[in-house]
């Protein structure tokens, strides 16, 4: 089917850009939030900008290993000899002034004594007994790190909405703060639906396969951090389904749900999703993962995967992931930029939609390139595991024949 075609019940199947916008423009952040020590800030996201209490750097202190002196004394074209009068360590410093035709040792982290407002790097200095010999050249405030010059005193040293990573951590630190506000954990419940599926632990029926799906959304929830309300396997059952997916509203932020959601004989998803709630559109033109529902009920925003085990995976990666984190209150949301290489294989590609295969992105002569990962089937899960980038094939693409520049997008920092 064309892009923008009408489905079965008259609504158009939208593409994958329309679909991110729609998701991103509605899903908002969440108000609460609490304050937690600084190491149980990681991974979380900042509710509150953290202002530096305190000058970082607090004092002013030597950025090398070398003596502190007074730009006065120095010559603009000859040596110069200073008397040295003591030394300064990190934590440890000279306590007199340093006076003229002065200067004092002093190491890496050492407050800038009274008086001089230069460093000069041991290298440079020539030890003379007691004294050193500075030759020209040497600027006025050389090496000297700035009371305040990381961050001043009620500067933003972060802002609301950022993700807390080591660099963060190091930071809060930095400023002698014990605690931080964080957005609170976004609450997911899901499950996945089929009659099919059995649950690990026993041995296949005929007919059955193991759900897969709620381990993969597991391992993706639980590296986002979300609380997580793992709720089983349900059957294609209209009124089982029902209780679920009231069970699932009433307890989380979002709900996501994987396999029931195309146009199928077993496929109760959407229809339950728009009785109990609101559905903004339930295709999208891509491969794969066309079906995927998004819509609401109550306050409780719901994504209706596709089956799949590998569309499970781009819908939430493409879809699923940045709203999620929009919820939990990042601001901005990442950028996923997407890289050109060129693709060492052929591709066979329909038009009109945009079709994310596994890649696999490799060097070869000193050059990066990429090929598909395996198979390519959307249950085949393997390519997702062989791959390290999605080769994202875009709507007005044809055939990729080998040798042909493809844009991909890497798994890190996907999540
Ligand atoms: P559906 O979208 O329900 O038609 O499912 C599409 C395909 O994905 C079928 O072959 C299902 O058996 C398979 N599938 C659905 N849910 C799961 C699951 N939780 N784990 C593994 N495979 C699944
Ligand atoms: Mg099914």
């Amino acid at each position: 089917m064309d892009a923008g075609c009408s489905g079965a019940d008259g609504r158009k199947s939208i593409s994958a850009a329309e679909a991110r916008r729609i998701i991103l423009g509605r899903v908002q952040p969440l108000a609460g939030w609490e304050r937690v020590a600084i190491r149980a800030a990681l991974g979380r996201i900042l509710a509150e900008d953290v202002v530096a209490p305190c000058n970082v750097p607090a004092h002013d202190n030597s950025a090398m290993d070398g003596y502190a002196v007074r730009a006065d004394d120095l010559q603009a074209d000859g040596d110069v000899t200073l008397q040295v009068v003591g030394t300064a360590l990190a934590g440890r410093g000279f306590s007199g002034l340093v006076g003229p035709g002065q200067a004092v040792r002093i190491m890496t982290g050492g407050v800038m004594p009274a008086g001089a407002d230069t460093i000069v790097v041991q290298e440079v200095a020539r030890r003379d007994g007691t004294a050193i010999v500075v030759p020209p050249g040497i600027r006025r405030g050389q090496n000297v790190r700035r009371a305040g010059e990381d961050l001043a005193v009620g500067a933003v040293a972060l802002p609301r909405g950022k993700l807390v990573g080591p660099a963060e951590l190091g930071l809060v630190a930095s400023l002698g703060l014990a605690e931080v506000s964080v957005h609170r954990r976004l609450r997911v419940a899901f499950f996945s639906t089929g009659d099919e599926l059995a649950s690990i632990g026993r041995p296949l029926a005929p007919g059955e396969v193991y759900d897969s799906n709620r381990y993969t959304l597991y391992g993706a929830l639980a590296k986002l951090g979300c609380d997580i309300v793992d709720m089983g396997v349900v059957p294609d059952q209209p009124e089982t389904l029902e209780t679920a997916f009231r069970n699932a509203a009433a307890c989380a932020d979002v709900v996501l749900t994987t396999g029931g959601v195309s146009v199928g004989e077993a496929d109760f998803i959407r229809a339950l999703m728009q009785r109990l709630g609101e559905v903004s559109f339930w295709k999208i033109d891509i491969k794969p993962g066309r079906p995927m529902a998004f819509g609401r009920i109550g306050e409780t925003w719901m994504f209706g995967l596709p089956g799949n085990p590998v569309a499970v995976l781009v819908t939430y990666y493409q879809f699923v992931v940045d709203a999620l984190l929009k919820i939990a209150g990042l601001d901005p949301l990442p950028e996923r930029p997407l890289t050109r290489v060129i693709c060492s294989e052929a591709i066979r590609k329909l038009a009109n939609r945009r079709e994310f295969l596994r890649g696999r992105l490799f060097e070869e002569a000193g050059e990066w390139k990429v090929r598909p990962a395996g198979k390519q089937g959307s249950g085949i899960l393997r390519s997702m595991s062989e791959a390290n980038c999605f080769i994202v094939l875009d709507e007005n693409q044809g055939d990729v024949a080998a040798g042909d520049a493809v844009h991909v997008q890497l798994f890190d920092g996907l999540v």
